[in-house]
């Protein structure tokens, strides 16, 4: 039942044919047979499902139940979950169990989706190929000897494994969007400020966004709706009603204007990319979409200025991690100078230390100006480049990651090769827009491709019914992978 789509499941639910406690022993079954492969679970709440789960029932017996209600699903290690082990991947916080609740969790918790556990992620949600998790790296479904991206990894693989219909991610620079391509589903990152980031542990907070991921389009609408709202207890949570995503599901594309960034489709693209986008593309023409060219002149210093802004904000935010208040601390230690080095020293790893140095280095007095400021002022550029082209289309389509997913270690001893995943994905954050990747077909290896659509600012809703439509004339959604 679990491989229905949510309507499908809601209905059974609604019927009787199914409890939302057979869905959740499914769930679980199911993440009990695949996660010694694929390692997409660092937690499994059996206890805490199973309760929520008849929970659900309960209130299906009672009538007040809503699309939601019974689903099981689960969270990205990033989202606090109250009396839930929150490790967000890292050494660091591997014995924090949240005392409350993320705004997304309670959310979902109050549609009466029922969550079965925490997945995997890149530490601190850094990275494109979940390589960088203290839990150990994912698997991707459709080839385990393959990333299946990252930092959403977990989220990603467990969704396309079968294993939970629908599960939470982030992306600050595309960790929603690269590992829904690389597993080939559908994973929608909103406007920045729609997901509340309260008890989303924080990694670059002007680019951190919630968003959902499913099998298709029509799931992301149901499981968004649900998402969003304004939260006072996140200053960026924008003053706006929740909305109904679904509700431009069945609106035709004849007519909708695709816009084709000439940079996104130049170089860099492999082969077998192009080949799928391509061919996605023709499909849009086939059902009325017309394509347009536009520019985003400056969307390739997206990725350096990436790497100074977001750096930048982690530096700050992970100051709190001292070994005082939570997390790790060193069993042995001189002074509290000292007690705060080897705490950080042992708690983070690599690529978190990294981009702190960076982001210690870019904020330092006299480098300020040089590198942050500047940053800052490509990414109002890159903004306003996204801001001409939709006077000219309506959402924006190309690749969403250069390749289709790489081999695990292949890129691990090259950051910057790792940082050029994301090169189709980082601009959208910066510019706070709307981004959706969607299944469009395989590339080398039999391996998933996903299209990127762009929307302007609130146009998820829009960006979900186009997913939508193509999602009703092709059936790369619907495709299994072997594991
Ligand atoms: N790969 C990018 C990074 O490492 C984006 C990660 C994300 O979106 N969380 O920063």
């Amino acid at each position: 039942m679990i491989d229905s789509s949510l309507k499908e499941i809601a209905a059974a639910l609604r019927a009787k044919t199914v409890s939302a406690v057979e869905l959740a022993t499914e769930s679980l079954a199911r993440i009990e047979a695949g996660n010694a492969t694929i390692n997409a679970f660092i937690t499994v709440d059996r206890d805490g499902a199973l309760a929520a789960a008849r929970a659900a029932d309960a209130r299906l017996a009672a009538g007040n139940a809503g699309p939601l209600t019974g689903i099981p699903m689960a969270h990205k290690d990033v989202f606090c979950t109250e009396g839930v082990l929150t490790t967000c991947g890292s050494k660091m916080l591997s014995n924090f169990v949240s005392p409350y609740d993320a705004h997304v969790v309670t959310l979902l918790k109050a549609a009466g989706a029922v969550m079965v556990g925490k997945t995997n992620m890149d530490e601190f949600a850094m990275g494109s190929s979940n390589e960088n998790s203290h839990f150990g790296p994912v698997r991707n479904p459709w080839n385990t000897d393959c990333v299946p991206g990252g930092s959403s990894g977990g989220s990603a693989a467990a969704v396309a494994a079968r294993m939970v219909p629908i599960a939470t991610g982030t992306d600050t620079g595309g960790s929603i969007r690269q590992p829904a391509a690389l597993c080939g589903i559908t994973g929608i990152k909103p406007t920045y400020g729609t997901v509340s980031r309260y008890g989303m542990i924080a990694y670059a907070s002007s680019l951190d966004q919630g968003g959902a991921f499913a099998r298709t389009a029509e799931d992301c609408a149901l499981m968004l709706s649900a998402m969003t709202g304004h939260d006072p207890r996140d200053s960026t949570s924008l003053e706006r009603d929740a909305e109904d995503y679904t509700r431009d599901l069945a609106q035709p594309l004849a007519g909708l204007r695709i816009g084709l960034p000439t940079e996104f489709f130049a170089e860099g693209m492999s082969d077998d990319v192009r080949a799928a986008v391509e061919a996605a593309l023709a499909e849009y023409r086939k059902l009325g979409a017309v394509t347009v060219d536009v520019s985003l002149p400056n969307a390739r210093l997206a990725i350096p200025a990436y790497y100074v802004i977001a750096p930048a904000e982690a530096s700050s935010n992970l100051s709190r991690f001292d070994g005082v208040r939570y997390g790790h601390r060193a069993a042995e230690y001189g002074d509290l100078n000292d007690m705060y080095c080897k705490s950080r020293a042992q708690g983070f790893g690599a690529e978190v230390k990294r981009r702190i140095l960076m982001g210690t280095y870019v904020l330092s007095h006299g480098y300020y100006d040089a590198y942050y400021i500047k940053a800052q002022k490509l990414r109002r550029l890159i903004a306003q480049d996204f801001a001409a082209a939709f006077e000219q289309c309506d959402v924006i389509a190309g690749p969403t990651s250069p390749t289709v997913a790489f081999g695990i270690g292949e890129k691990s001893n090259d950051p910057v090769q790792m940082y050029l995943s994301d090169i189709y994905t980082i601009a959208v954050n910066l510019a706070g827009l709307p981004g959706l990747a969607h299944p469009a077909g395989f590339g080398a290896g039999g391996l998933p491709v996903g299209l990127q659509l762009i929307g302007n600012y609130f146009g998820e809703a829009r960006l979900l019914g186009v997913a939508h439509q193509f999602q009703q004339s092709t059936d790369w959604h619907a495709r299994k992978p072997a594991v």
